[in-house]
């Protein structure tokens, strides 16, 4: 008798009957009602606390302005003028920044001021240099001047005593000048969220390292690591595990001693060779996530010794999205920085598509000319299209046909810190 293959069924690429499959948002849910917060605080200096998450609200030590100053370089004196030419004798002496005027100005006279100076007593009203004639004794100029004009009121920007940075905000360079200019000088801070790296597979090499036949290099090592770092996390290489249980289980358990969460890819389905997924099930901690999503699916989710473990597809492109997706508001939630959503754009696209309903979809994306372009092909081996993309176009989960012109949702990579 002769074996013949079993004939494709029509709807062989359809998403198995009968079967739920957990929407994404569902998923996301998920995470987010049941992760917290796992790391401890410390105070660092300012220039340590870039990229950092604020452990809790700080607040200001000192108005910024710290006192009633000048915008402008012109000529100061007291009260508003209305229209009409106006003729102020000068004192002598100026105010500059950094360096007041230490006596007071007298109703009806006028004082040189430079940008940023203390308004010298008697001063609450500048001219602009510019609409002034001077002969150096006295200044000339037209009204009408509001009273008040061209200066900054202590604490318009900031009050002494007032919250400027929010527990869980991860400090920006600009969050470092805020501080600063309040008289800040250290951040209290989480400690840095440890995510453990493992790529799983018989068939990964280093890079770099001679391959033989049936042999790949590892891809989604470097990337992850890098990944990671960009997004503020301290990125711990965990290196490279065969397709063997005892080899796997003695990389997590070292793993879990030093990392809080840990990213594997590869072996995260139910075959033979899908050794991650086996063991987290035998650890009885495993929850396979059959999450409605293209490129992505499955994701094992379970806890190896108390530490979380993402069971990320081997796939480098489902690997990438399922991170940028799942794991990384997992983390940044872990990581004291509260649920992040990547913030999207609706555009137009510049492309069309057909999809059935069922799943959410991530396209390799990019925007040019104002347009979303999409990658050529959607196989989530390409790694070339992930380097060639500068973002996500997210597609609803129910059918859309796209056509070109019509509004998509476009994510760029540095929505997700990337
Ligand atoms: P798996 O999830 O282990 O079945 O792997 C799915 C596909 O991704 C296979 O073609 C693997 O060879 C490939 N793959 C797994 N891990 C990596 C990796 N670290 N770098 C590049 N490709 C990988
Ligand atoms: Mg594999």
């Amino acid at each position: 008798m002769t074996l013949t293959p079993p004939p494709l069924s029509n709807d062989c690429f359809a998403l198995p009957a009968g079967v739920d499959w957990t929407p994404v948002d569902d998923a996301l849910e998920l995470l987010r009602t049941r992760l917290t917060p796992v790391m401890g605080a410390e105070t660092v200096p300012l220039e340590a606390a870039l990229g950092r998450v604020l452990a809790q609200d700080v607040a200001a030590r000192r108005a910024n302005p710290p006192q009633p100053n000048t915008a402008v370089d012109g000529y100061g004196f007291a009260g508003g003028r209305p229209a009409g030419a106006h003729v102020l004798p000068l004192v002598e002496g100026r105010a500059a920044a950094g360096v007041p005027f230490d006596g007071a100005v007298p109703a009806g006279q006028a004082i040189r001021v430079l940008t940023g100076a203390a308004l010298p007593d008697g001063v609450d009203t500048v001219i602009l240099e510019e609409d002034v004639n001077t002969d150096g004794r006295q200044i000339a100029f037209n009204g009408p001047l509001k009273q008040g004009a061209n200066t900054r009121r202590a604490g318009e920007d900031v009050q002494a005593g007032a919250v400027i940075l929010t527990a869980g905000r991860v400090i920006t360079p600009a969050d470092l000048a805020l501080a600063a200019a309040t008289g800040l000088a250290e951040l209290p801070v989480r400690q840095p969220l440890r995510v453990g790296v493992l790529s799983t597979g018989d068939e990964l090499v280093e890079a770099g390292m001679p391959a033989g036949p049936g042999q790949i290099y590892d891809a989604n090592r470097p990337m992850l690591l890098a990944l990671l770092r960009q997004m503020g996390f301290q990125a711990l290489d965990l290196g490279r595990a065969a397709d063997d249980r005892g080899d796997l289980r003695a990389r997590l358990d070292d793993a879990a001693a030093r990392a809080d969460v840990i990213l594997t890819s590869g072996g995260a389905s139910a075959g033979d060779e899908d050794h991650v997924s086996a063991l987290l099930r035998e650890a009885g901690a495993m929850q396979e996530w059959r999450i409605a999503l293209k490129p992505g699916r499955p994701l094992a989710l379970g806890m190896w010794q108390g530490t979380p473990v993402f069971g990320l597809p081997g796939n480098p492109v489902a690997a990438l999205v399922c991170t940028l997706i799942f794991a990384r508001p997992a983390m940044g939630l872990m990581a004291g920085a509260g649920w992040q959503r990547p913030q999207g754009f609706e555009v137009p696209a510049g492309f069309e598509k057909r999809k059935k309903p069922g799943r959410r979809e991530y396209l390799r994306a990019r925007m040019r000319d104002g347009r979303a372009e999409v990658f050529a092909s959607e196989g989530s081996g390409r790694i070339s299209g992930l380097s060639w993309a500068e973002g996500l176009v997210e597609l609803p989960d129910g059918a859309v046909h796209v056509k070109p012109g019509d509004p998509v949702r476009f994510i760029p990579y540095g929505s997700f810190a990337m």
